[in-house]
């Protein structure tokens, strides 16, 4: 590691030791700013990467409510407000056992990066809390959000900071979030995206994330002579940006043949089609049931506890959750010959992972390069909201398609090496970079 990336790092560190997904998506970026900044005196002299690692602010509240047995529940809820330079905090709330102060850091500095490569006008943010809605009821589940709102109310706004979904929250929690909202504030706003198409909400929003993926995965292999057409896909997670890169998977030709959750994945030889992905979603979003089910209605097998690294591709999506492929986990996917890896999940590899992809010179595209399509959508559901009209799925879909084209040329533009390679990562750190670098030093000091 180059010596002024390892003195950055170590005061990083210093102050925030206990955060160690923080840390990782700090040092993922360094190691690519920091060289960079040597060609940018500007920005290293306005100290803008010093400044962009540390939130503007950071709300931390209890959440209390009560359980359908009459007990009362208390978690914590969370929302960091990462950057505003280009425009009001935007980025999703995740509801997770899971759920830190720590994962909320990195979630909400990956997502300034990537708001800015969308091109809109959005800063960075997110937030959540350790809330786990798996088992809950309906009911629960609506006390819960109206809680969270009551006190998270105060801090955003259509102006301010907007939130969105992520993992564990979806339309339901959206839409009682909202309705929490628009009780206590009297407004009708679009405060939140994520919402319901017939109160608010964009056309392809709940599609954007997974669709984008592909999009920018097709991008990628056209840059070697290759489309998606007949390719063997892996897709880890079955939620929302799962499901989505399925469908688009199978419009675009290409055979997908794993999806998992929490407990393990399935493998489908035979490939997902749209029956049977029409099954996943009803499982997954209505019956909230758990995805070892797909193989008692239609065979194929279920591996407990592991995830489908294993499994011969040609190209990979993991869509469920960070670090949820390693280095051993690379060496296989390299080795049986798979040759582009999308990123749906928030930095689902870890940096030996990516070590591995970047070594073997194939396609690997970071998340926040790859899944910008899902906030994307929703920068344009602010528009529609602020001039209070709604576009067609055609508009909103094509809208997407040449915004996920546009980041895919900033990344190339940024990354391509001497020897031709495209560094995806690269080239995705400082285009997002460049964009928020220039607002901050027109902005001062601030
Ligand atoms: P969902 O809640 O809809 O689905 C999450 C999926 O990941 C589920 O299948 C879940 O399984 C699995 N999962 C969650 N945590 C773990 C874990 N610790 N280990 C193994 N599997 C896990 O979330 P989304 O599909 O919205 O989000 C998936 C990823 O995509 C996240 O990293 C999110 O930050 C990212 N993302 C989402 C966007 C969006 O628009 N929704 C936009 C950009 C990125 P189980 O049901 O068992 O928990």
């Amino acid at each position: 590691m180059n010596r002024q990336v390892k003195e950055f790092l170590e005061k990083v560190e210093l102050r925030n030791s206990n955060e160690p997904e923080f840390l990782q998506s700090v040092q993922e970026v360094a190691e690519t700013i920091i060289p960079f900044l040597e060609q940018a005196p500007r920005y290293k002299k306005a100290k803008i990467l010093e400044r962009m690692v540390e939130p503007e602010r950071v709300i931390m509240f209890r959440v209390p409510w009560l359980d359908d047995a009459g007990e009362v529940q208390v978690n914590r809820g969370f929302r960091v407000q990462m950057n505003s330079a280009i425009g009001p905090y935007k980025g999703g709330l995740r509801f997770h056992p899971s759920v830190n102060l720590s994962i909320l850091k990195f979630l909400a500095f990956e997502q300034v990066l990537k708001n800015s490569l969308t091109g809109l006008p959005m800063g960075g943010g997110k937030g959540g809390s350790d809330f786990d809605p798996k088992g809950k009821s309906d009911n629960e589940i609506m006390k819960f959000c109206q809680s969270f709102m009551t006190e998270l109310y105060r801090h955003v706004g259509a102006d301010i900071d907007v939130p969105a979904g992520d993992i564990g929250v979806g339309g339901r929690e959206v839409g009682y979030l909202f309705g929490q909202y628009k009780r206590i504030k009297g407004e009708f706003t679009g405060v939140l995206t994520g919402k319901g198409p017939g109160w608010g909400g964009s056309v392809i929003r709940p599609e954007a994330t997974g669709y984008g993926v592909v999009y920018f995965a097709e991008d990628m292999l056209e840059t070697r002579g290759e489309t998606m057409k007949g390719k063997t896909v892996l897709i880890s997670g079955s939620g929302n940006v799962a499901q989505y890169t399925v469908e688009r998977c199978l419009q675009a030709g290409a055979k997908v043949v794993t999806m998992s959750d929490s407990e393990g994945f399935i493998y489908d030889p035979e490939g997902i089609d749209e029956a049977k992905l029409a099954y996943v979603m009803d499982l997954k979003n209505e019956q909230r049931g758990r995805i070892r089910e797909y193989t008692k209605k239609f065979g194929g097998e279920f591996f407990e506890g592991e995830r489908p690294w294993k499994i011969k591709c040609d190209v990979a999506f993991p869509n469920a959750t960070q670090n949820e492929l390693n280095e051993e986990d690379a060496r296989l996917l390299v080795k049986n010959g798979c040759f582009c890896v999308a990123e749906g999940a928030n930095m689902p590899c870890t940096p030996e992972a990516i070590h591995v992809f970047t070594e073997a010179k194939i396609l690997y595209a970071p998340g926040k390069a790859s899944n910008a399509g899902g906030v994307a959508v929703s920068g344009l559901e602010m528009s529609q909201n602020s001039l209070r009209i709604s576009w067609t799925r055609e508009e909103v879909n094509s809208r997407l398609w040449q915004i996920m084209k546009d980041i895919h040329r900033i990344c190339v533009k940024y990354g391509k090496e001497e020897d031709g390679y495209i560094n995806y990562e690269k080239g995705a750190n400082i285009g997002g970079f460049v964009k928020v670098a220039e607002a901050m030093i027109a902005q001062g000091i601030v």
